[in-house]
């Protein structure tokens, strides 16, 4: 595949907080990376370290009191987080930048038929052209048929319900989609079925695809780029074949020896001991220190992004590396 020479899409030093009475929750605090054209990274981590807030700020969905408080999203050259509303609402988002919300697919409005609904996102949008060929072929490059947009929500299986979700998200032809658990609630054969349709609108349509997941096995069927967040920062980034056979991070390997491994004789379940820490007062240093096998004295300072053969690490371990 080819990649621009430039990021599609590049963030750094990210904080999104929720700002609540007592005081600051850092959801997301400090997330640095860039995704090229064509190129899909997975955001994997156990729930509430942020990763669906991340999303969100990506979007400037956050609702209050969520609020993007530092840090840089730029998107083929625009500055979204300098954007004013009123121009990132008519420019940008579902244009440029588009996400497939957590549960989206049982959001959708029971009174309409599939076809309203895609209509007036269109209508919305100001969409020029044809608006029945439009959604003809917007239902198409989702995998249903026509006759679907004659439908109501309740006739729908909850595959096709989430496919008719994507195909909402990509009716304004935006270059990033964000997909925030798209499978969940959906049973394991259809599960891989939206796998596959957002891999194979990666490479037919060349848009890059950030995928938001607890399931570590899952990302591994889609994405190039893996990247692990832990306690609202991003604890490692690397290839997927990177993370997989070599993990770094603590965290990662031990969210990695945490999958099940059905075919293999050793049937023992391991867990990662202790809880993430509060993100409204964050002790100073390494946020896995608590939970950390490798805890070393020098783990009290927080540590700095060290680079790794596709990516990089946020442990002390790595420091000689890079002397
Ligand atoms: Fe463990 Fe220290 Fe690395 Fe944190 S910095 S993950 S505590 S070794």
């Amino acid at each position: 595949m080819q990649h621009q020479s430039s990021p599609k899409l590049q963030v750094s030093g990210l904080q999104a907080y929720y700002l609540t009475e007592r005081g600051s929750l850092k959801a997301v605090d400090g997330i640095n990376f860039e995704i090229q054209q064509g190129q899909s990274l997975g955001v994997v981590g156990e729930s509430a370290c942020g990763k669906s807030t991340l999303g969100a700020a990506l979007m400037r969905s956050l609702q209050y009191p969520g609020k993007i408080v530092g840090g840089n999203v730029v998107l083929t050259g625009i500055q979204l987080t300098k954007l004013a509303d009123s121009r990132f609402n008519s420019e940008v988002r579902w244009k440029k930048i588009a996400m497939v919300f957590q549960g989206a697919m049982n959001a959708l409005d029971p009174v309409f038929t599939v076809e309203s609904q895609l209509r007036e996102i269109l209508k919305q949008h100001g969409y020029q052209g044809d608006i029945r060929s439009k959604i003809a072929e917007s239902l198409k490059a989702v995998g249903l048929d026509e006759s679907v947009s004659k439908r109501y929500p309740h006739e729908l299986s909850g595959g096709m319900k989430q496919r008719v979700v994507i195909a909402m998200a990509l009716l304004m032809e935006p270059q990033v989609l964000i997909a925030d658990e798209p499978t969940t609630a959906l049973d394991v054969l259809v599960q891989s079925q939206i796998i596959a349709l957002l891999k194979k609108l990666q490479i037919e349509k060349g848009i890059s695809v950030i995928l938001i997941t607890h399931d570590l096995a899952l990302v591994a069927q889609v994405a190039e780029v893996i990247s692990i967040m832990y306690a609202g920062q991003l604890v490692e980034i690397g290839s997927a074949k990177e993370i997989y056979k070599n993990p770094k991070h603590p965290y990662t390997q031990a969210l990695i020896a945490a999958v099940p491994k059905l075919r293999s004789e050793d049937k023992k379940i391991n867990f990662i001991p202790g809880a993430p820490p509060s993100l409204i007062d964050p002790k100073e240093g390494c946020r896995f220190y608590p939970r950390c096998p490798h805890a070393m004295e020098s783990c009290r300072k927080d540590p700095p992004e060290f680079k790794t053969e596709t990516g990089y690490v946020r442990c002390w371990l790595y420091q000689e590396s890079q002397t």
